[in-house]
């Protein structure tokens, strides 16, 4: 009998998917609670109607994989900062013109009180921008994780090449292997338990490949699998998943391989890698973690805003009230945290995992509100 729900057009193969239920049914002994790493899997997870439609037992958890909402308060303080000086015009990514910074603050309220911020569609815009107002300093906010960060740095390479005195960026980028390191060696597991596996980001694999998750395995006994996002794809790596397990041979998957090859983008990665080192780096609700940041190499100085500048990050009390650190860490789930739907919604967040259209909390609002 077809599982009602399959056949909305999400479901590009109905039949697929229906058989993919069945198998997981059939094979699930017991129950299985993965971290979806990445926010356009949550997202993905949610549009396409697939959590109501898993085998009970099977618990989704949202991961550290929404670039925005891990950027901290003080990072959105420091970009706060600098877009009220003069002759400063900040280019950004429109996700982040509503993070809440202190106090409630935002780059969307300090555009109204006056400071020049534009949104852009990539940093090949911001980059642009410089060219066309050579009387101002356009300071690109380079958020993102391994995805975003070689396009970052391949500007950089260019506003380089063409001499472009007016051009830098305040980076902010995070990577997300330190983080599941961060997570799993601090893994406190709830009343349900803890995380049994990883559903490893697709678009951040394409760059890395397998080899940074192995520590995976290797130190804490723990299966990943990377996977796209059809829901014909969830369904597949939560099978790999099972047949790990059942198998108890824990290892790194490549569900994904149409998209992501074993040994990810070398090319993407040198040119990452020729402009940025790793640094520690704050990542909201989880605190400092060792070299999960990007910070530019000295022989890129000149277009590293937090030099130009001469910028730190301010010292500012933490969002109140706000548990997205314990559900980035997937120790809570939204409708956990006592302000989600309340004094906390996506007209007025209370924090960013409400403002990312990839944030946990924005996805159960839109998605899930009914049904928590
Ligand atoms: S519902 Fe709002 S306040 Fe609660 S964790 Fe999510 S973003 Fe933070």
């Amino acid at each position: 009998m077809k599982t009602p729900g399959l056949n909305n057009s999400a479901f590009a193969d109905p039949a697929l998917c229906q058989g993919l239920l069945h198998a997981l049914e059939q094979k699930l002994d017991a129950p299985l609670r993965f971290m979806e790493v990445c926010g356009t899997h949550t997202v993905a997870i949610f549009r396409s109607g697939l959590r109501s439609l898993l085998p009970k037992g099977i618990e989704h958890l949202s991961g550290p994989g929404c670039p925005v909402c891990v950027t901290h308060d003080r990072e959105i303080a420091a970009c706060i900062t600098l877009a009220g000086r003069d002759g400063v015009r900040i280019a950004t990514f429109g996700d982040l013109m509503r993070v809440p910074g202190p106090e409630g603050k935002s780059l969307k309220q300090a555009k109204a009180q006056g400071a020049a911020i534009d949104i852009v569609y990539s940093p090949l815009d911001a980059l642009q921008l410089a060219q066309q107002h050579k009387d101002e300093q356009i300071v690109f906010l380079g958020v993102g994780f391994e995805t975003t960060a070689p396009t970052v740095a391949a500007t950089i390479q260019m506003a380089q090449r063409k001499g472009l005195p007016n051009f830098s960026v305040l980076s902010f980028h995070k990577l997300v292997p330190p983080a599941l390191e961060a997570l799993l060696a601090d893994e406190r597991p709830t009343e349900e338990g803890g995380i049994d596996a990883f559903l490893l980001p697709g678009h951040v694999s394409t760059i890395l490949g397998l080899e940074p998750y192995r520590f995976m395995v290797e130190r804490y006994a723990r299966p990943g699998v990377i996977g796209g996002f059809d829901p014909a794809d969830i369904l597949q790596s939560l099978l790999l998943m099972l047949e790990m397990r059942k198998k108890s041979v824990p290892a790194i998957v490549n569900q994904y391989s149409r998209a992501v090859s074993d040994t990810g983008n070398a090319h993407a990665r040198a040119i990452l890698f020729d402009v940025f080192a790793p640094s520690d780096a704050l990542w909201r609700g989880i605190g400092l973690i060792p070299a999960s940041g990007l910070v530019m190499k000295d022989s890129y100085a000149e277009y590293d805003a937090w030099k130009r500048f001469s910028l730190t990050l301010p010292d500012v009390p933490e969002v109140k009230g706000c548990t997205c650190g314990d559900i980035l860490k997937g120790r809570r789930s939204p409708g956990q945290c006592p302000l989600f739907g309340k004094a906390c919604t996506p007209a007025n967040p209370v924090g960013p995992c409400m403002v990312s259209t990839e944030g946990s909390c924005a996805a159960y609002f839109k998605y899930a509100i009914g049904n928590l």
